[in-house]
């Protein structure tokens, strides 16, 4: 286990370095969710975060620990996502430059987001190059330091912090639900989870179009898939990291999956019953605690509500159709 990316040291010292910077979020409970599974339900309610996801805890404390040097030198970051706002967040917060490589058909309120935030967007055709060879020109050009979505320690304990305040709230758990794409997140929160609640179960969910975690927790290495089709935008990632693979692999239980229309379903419950706001990829784990395939009976379960980022037509659209 020592030769894992981070230790629960670095989750708390992430929590250090975001506070007062990263809300700390409510974590929401529901008697109809536990009338209808027999658990009790904690529900960590990331969607009020700022820039709408929990995104903002890796991003601060991967660009917090950069040297003058490095800071001087500016920031580079790609996503479609949440991860780019997060990155221009963040580095407008401690006066570095962002330069953030988004798709050119990525969705205009995405784009004005990040600009908002301070950060600069280089557009490029996701049909001509891979974004990591825009970033490696880029990089080449102008220096700085890439900081990506999920593959590294800072972001991944930072990440972790989600997991820490749920159990420093709820108090201990005998399962936790992690929305998973890159394993970011998942590997962060167990970390936190595997120091703070020991016999807590830690159970992944990604959507069931693109269940490469799943696959690559059973064949023991890392298996690669084509982007899936889902309407789980921030989980389309096509294979977990070479830094979160081994974490999964040592700390977590399994990796559970759900369709798209329970994750429909789940958008539905959360805006009903709890009055959130929540994006498709944010109500995985809802769903999974939803779906009926888990017993949560009797048990003390820890939900990770990961983000609010939907557009309110969008939204709209999905809940109508359910
Ligand atoms: C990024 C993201 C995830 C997945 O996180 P990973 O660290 O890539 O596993 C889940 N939900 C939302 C809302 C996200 O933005």
């Amino acid at each position: 286990m020592t030769d894992l990316a981070i230790s629960f040291a670095d989750v708390a010292g992430a929590a250090g370095r975001i506070a007062g910077i990263a809300h700390r979020t409510p974590v929401l409970t529901s008697a109809t969710a536990d009338a209808r599974t027999g658990g009790r339900l904690f529900f960590k309610c990331e969607n009020f975060q700022r820039t709408g996801a929990f995104k903002i805890r890796g991003a601060y404390n991967a660009i917090a620990q950069l040297d003058e040097a490095q800071r001087a030198a500016g920031v580079i970051a790609y996503s479609s996502g949440n991860h780019s706002q997060a990155i221009a967040l963040a580095a407008r917060l401690l006066g570095v430059a962002a330069t953030i490589v988004m798709p050119q058909d990525a969705p205009a309120a995405k784009l004005d987001a990040t600009r908002g935030y301070g950060g600069e967007v280089v557009l490029y055709d996701r049909y001509a190059e891979p974004p990591d060879a825009v970033v490696a020109r880029l990089m080449a050009q102008r220096g700085g330091t890439f900081i990506p979505p999920f593959d590294h320690p800072h972001v991944m304990a930072g990440q972790g912090t989600v997991a820490k305040e749920l159990i420093e709230e709820a108090g201990d758990l005998d399962l936790l639900l992690v929305p998973t794409g890159g394993g970011g997140l998942l590997s962060g929160c167990a970390v936190a989870a595997r120091a703070l609640a020991p016999d807590c179960r830690i159970l992944g969910v990604e959507p069931e179009a693109g269940n490469d975690a799943q696959q690559s927790l059973r064949l023991g290495s890392i298996v690669r898939i084509e982007p899936p089709k889902t309407i789980a935008d921030g989980a389309q990632s096509r294979s977990l990291g070479q830094l979160t693979f081994p974490v999964l692999r040592a700390l977590v239980d399994g990796i559970e999956t759900v369709a798209d229309d329970e994750l429909v379903e789940a958008m539905r419950f959360l805006a009903t019953r709890l009055k959130l706001v929540v994006e498709p990829t944010g109500c995985l784990a809802v769903a999974a605690a939803l779906s009926g395939r888990i017993d949560l009976r009797g048990k003390r379960v820890g939900i990770v509500v990961t983000g609010g980022n939907v557009d309110l037509d969008r939204f709209a659209a999905l809940v109508r159709a359910a």
